[in-house]
């Protein structure tokens, strides 16, 4: 292990369990073991020391053929006939295993992305074991219907019957890799599938810490499988490949679509969660302090790698003043420092190329003429580490980067409006519709706001809540289909109609 890791590691305490989990080579887990016989290896690099930690394997297209086979085996074998209460409680134990396992997944997800380790307990694997608890009593609720026919003539017997899809490909982004592989895993597993995992190839330690869990509390070789590698290696094949029945996929807008294209080659079912430029809309009846703090935890957790962060503020001519006051003062208040630290809140981007990137978005705020209100200045003036600074811009508008593509990094803009039409016909400029948050205390504003906001999450005087049963998805730029809340299952199941035309039922002479 590279010397500074080893000593942000001792500085940290972090567990012996931690270290001997990622001071190894990671391989694939396929068919219920690691393996690794990659010669291609991928460097996985610290975001806070920013130094190598270890090396992951970079599969190949045959790599994703093994484990579309153990998939297809177990799919057919043993998880196929399991009992859907015996599924539940495997679901459930893996629940519980994660819950023991809670210090060391916080841990990975923190050194893995750089996040706020505090983050990473509260949200990140909290969230994963919720998912996972909600999802395994659906396991043992998923029953067709027996309709009463209405058009049929003599007598007959319709119903329908729920299949699992079969299997399904899982691809992850970076920004939060447990949580979001436990929305597709928990469902997909409830459904019946089986399941092939791509996590990103920046953060694949979670995933592979589930994998080995599952298959310590008894998942029987397949069910699970975890395939690493690069996004346009591993993550093309499983959308080409014909062992494929389903593919969920959370990432970027144009990756999705492209991806999205090649999965409609072989007809898999698709669904996309893809990025978003969120409106935040205050209104003259806000608590203004409440909207201050949500605003700032809307934008600013995960350092602003967040899909849905409320990016774009729209404010009331009448409190843009105080409000951006306020959020100023907050976010020059916010923790910096490094992801294990527990009093972090603003932590290193996952990478240095992302980190430029979210420079560039800044760079371009400032010459696009937006005022910068706190955070990073132009030019050299900047932290020499992989932190940024919270950063806020005022005077914003829809011409700017700044109002219309995603940064997905600590940057807000923000902007005042006059009357409620302009807010929202400005609010629903963008071509993204994931999230959309309304600040009042006038409940029928924030009712008709909600209703005419395009997005598939509205907020009210809140940000980014998440709750197993509520579904999340977005519109338009942002995606379709839906990860958690029953309407998810209906993406892992097939439904069969049956039509049974029964003989005369008259009584035999
Ligand atoms: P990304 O699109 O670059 O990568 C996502 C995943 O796709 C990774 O596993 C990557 O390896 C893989 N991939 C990359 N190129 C591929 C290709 N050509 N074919 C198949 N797979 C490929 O996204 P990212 O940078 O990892 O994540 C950030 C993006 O994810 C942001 O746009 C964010 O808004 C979005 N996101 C959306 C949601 C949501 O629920 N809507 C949640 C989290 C993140």
């Amino acid at each position: 292990m590279e010397k500074n890791i080893a000593s942000y590691f001792d500085q940290f305490a972090v567990p012996a369990e931690v270290v001997s989990f990622v001071d190894r080579p990671i391989g694939h887990f396929i068919d219920g073991v690691e393996l690794d016989t990659a010669a291609d290896r991928i460097d996985l690099i610290e975001p806070f020391t920013r130094e190598r930690l270890t090396s992951l394997a970079s599969g190949t297209a045959s790599d994703v053929d093994l484990a579309v086979a153990s998939a297809r085996k177990a799919l057919v074998g043993p998880w196929g006939r399991m009992p859907p209460l015996e599924r539940q409680r495997l679901i459930l134990r893996l629940a519980e295993a994660m819950e023991a396992d809670a210090d060391v997944l916080a841990h990975l997800e923190a050194i893995d992305v750089g996040k706020a380790i505090s983050e990473a307990r509260t949200i990140d694997v909290a969230g994963a074991i919720a998912n996972l608890e909600y999802f395994a009593g659906w396991t043992s609720k998923l029953d067709g219907r027996t309709t009463n026919a209405v058009a049929l003539a003599g007598e007959t017997l319709t119903y329908t019957v729920k299949e699992p899809v079969g299997v399904v490909a899982a691809i992850i982004p970076w920004n939060f890799p447990l949580q979001i592989l436990s929305w597709k895993l928990a469902a997909a597993l409830a459904c019946g599938c089986t399941v092939v995992c791509k996590p990103s190839e920046q953060t694949p330690l979670s995933a592979m810490r589930i994998a080995h869990l599952a298959a310590k509390v008894g998942f029987p070789p397949g069910v699970i499988n975890v395939v690493n590698g690069l996004g346009h290696v591993i993550g093309q094949a499983l959308a080409a490949h014909r062992g494929i029945d389903k593919l969920s996929f959370t990432g970027s807008t144009p990756v999705g679509k492209a991806v999205g294209k090649t999965a409609l080659e072989t007809m898999k079912r698709l669904t996309l969660e893809l990025g978003g430029k969120s409106p935040v809309i205050v209104t003259g009846n806000a608590n203004i302090d409440n909207a201050a703090n949500a605003i700032l935890s809307g934008i600013f957790l995960n350092s602003g790698q967040v899909c849905d962060a409320g990016s774009r503020v729209y404010a009331h001519k009448s409190i843009h003043d105080e409000l951006v006051h306020k959020l100023r003062s907050g976010a020059e208040s916010l923790p910096i420092g490094a992801g294990l630290d527990p009093a972090s809140r603003i932590t290193p981007l996952v990478s240095s190329a992302h980190r430029t990137k979210v420079l560039d978005h800044i760079d371009s705020a400032h010459a696009e003429g937006a005022a910068l209100v706190t955070g990073e200045p132009t030019g050299s003036d900047r932290r020499g580490d992989g932190i940024l600074r919270p950063t806020i811009f005022d005077n914003c508008s829809e011409n700017m980067r700044i109002f219309r593509e995603e940064i997905f990094g600590p940057v807000l803009g923000v902007s005042h409006f006059d009357t409620i039409d302009q807010a929202i016909e400005r609010a629903n400029s963008a071509d993204f519709g994931l999230a959309a948050a309304v600040y009042s205390d006038n409940v029928d504003e924030t009712v008709q706001l909600s209703r005419r906001l395009k997005a598939g999450n509205i907020y009210i005087n809140a940000h980014g809540l998440l709750d197993p049963t509520m579904p999340f998805g977005g519109m338009g730029a942002s995606g379709f289909g839906k990860d958690m809340g029953p309407e998810q299952l209906d993406g892992f199941l097939s439904t069969k109609s049956v039509y049974v035309q029964v003989a005369s039922s008259s009584a035999p002479e």
